[in-house]
This record gives C-alpha cells, structure tokens and sequence, in this order.
C-alpha cells in the first residue's frame, strides 16, 4: 500500500525533529518541499498537510504556481540556476537561493527597483569540483561586499548543492558551508546578515541539519518520484 502524501511529510518532519534535537537547544529548520515538475494538485494536498515552503527549480514554472496558487498561504523558494532574462519571473515572489555571480546581483537589483520591493536572496556556494553552479569560496566575499551597491536586495545567507555522494561522503560539505559562514561572520557587511544555510535534500536532511542547515530542500520524500 503506498503512503499518501501527507504521510510522506509527517515522516519528514519527524526526522527533521529529531535531528534537530541532536544539533542542540535553540535550533530552528525549515523545511522547503521541492514542488518542481509536480502538479499544483500535489502543492494544494501538501498545504492542506500544513506544509508552507515550496521550492521551484525552473522560473516561468514558479511564476504560474505562484499565480495559480495565489488563494493559498505559501512562501515560493527558488532553488534552480537563475538566468538574467528570467529574473523578473521571481523578484517579489520568493527567496531566490542560487545568486552566485555579479551580473545576476545586479539585474536582480535592477528589477527590485524597478518593482519597488525589496528581495532576500542566498549566496550559492561551490565546494565541489565537478558542480557547475555556484562561486568558489574565495570569490563570496568579493561578492558579499557588492550587495553594499545593491540596496534593493538582501543577503541572507548561503546555499550549497554538493557533489552525489551517500550522506556522510557530503557530510564535510556541510560542514565547510557551516565553517565558510563562521568566517565570513567575522565581517560586517551592508545589506548582509547570513542567518541561513540552504542544505540537504530528500537522501541527507538529518545529516545536513546534525551540521547547521536552517532550510532543507526535500523534494522526492515528500511528493514522491518526479513526473518526467
Ligand atoms: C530537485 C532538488 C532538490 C530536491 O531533491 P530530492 O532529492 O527530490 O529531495 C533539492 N535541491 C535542489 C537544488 C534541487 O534541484
């Protein structure tokens, strides 16, 4: 008998609980539910089982989800590779985790001005070497010290999509995110206050939480297997 979806999320939840109780006292998580390629149908079962964060990967598929969806109480996450010409389908409409170069700041800048709202985004972050997206950790602070430049847009921590591996082969990927913060802590920055570790997606949520994460990405142990 398979399980329902709102089944599916109560067993993500639990674990997400507790590993959340192995990091420590004080430790908050979100949990995004990865919506890519799932019809709004499965969004609208999701939110009726209390599940608010949704996570889209292709820009014009999150615009109509959000206009689709607009009646219901959700916050939109973008999690896919950002193109300049689609940055006006996602200013206003959601946290946009996967800024990793200056041209991309800028029309994102451009476009809140435009639209006179201000917008929270991460800094993607690439500890791998085989990953194509996201700046090495040498070039963030580079990248940090340009939102000073940016007053629409808002810098509220990092992001990372590590290499495959089992969960304790990204284990220390999680953990140089964590450490990268700590260090980039150490300097304040105008329109910079990295609260957030966007990391862990449906096979390492436990270990990317037991290593920092306050948001986890967790498509298929929610939904189910991508329609393709
Ligand atoms: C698809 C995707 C996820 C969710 O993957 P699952 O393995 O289905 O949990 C998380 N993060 C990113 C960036 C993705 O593209």
């Amino acid at each position: 008998l398979s399980e329902t979806l709102a089944q599916r999320l109560a067993r993500v939840r639990e674990r997400i609980d507790a590993a959340t109780k192995r990091r420590g006292p004080g430790a908050e998580v979100t949990l995004i539910g990865v919506s890519k390629r799932q019809p709004v149908a499965a969004i609208e079962d999701a939110q009726q089982a209390g599940l608010v964060d949704l996570g889209e990967n292709y820009a014009q598929e999150l615009r109509d989800k959000h206009t689709q969806l607009g009646g219901l109480d959700l916050r939109w996450h973008f999690i896919g590779a950002v193109q300049r010409n689609k940055v006006k389908h996602l200013v206003g409409r959601c946290l946009v985790h996967t800024v990793d170069r200056l041209p991309l700041l800028e029309a994102i800048q451009a476009r809140a001005e435009r639209e006179g709202v201000d917008q929270e985004v991460l800094v993607e972050v690439n500890l791998g070497e085989e990953q194509k997206a996201g700046l090495a950790p040498s070039a963030v602070p580079t990248l940090l010290d340009a939102f000073a430049d940016a007053p629409r847009v808002r810098c509220v921590g990092l992001m990372v999509i590590p290499p495959v591996g089992s969960p304790e082969q990204t284990r220390p990927h999680f953990q140089r995110l964590r450490q990268l913060r700590k260090s980039l802590l150490a300097d304040t920055r105008a329109n910079v206050d990295l609260q957030h570790l966007s990391m862990g997606m449906s096979a390492d949520f436990e270990v990317a939480i037991e290593e920092g994460a306050t948001m986890v990405r967790v498509g298929t142990a929610i939904f189910g297997p991508r329609p393709t």
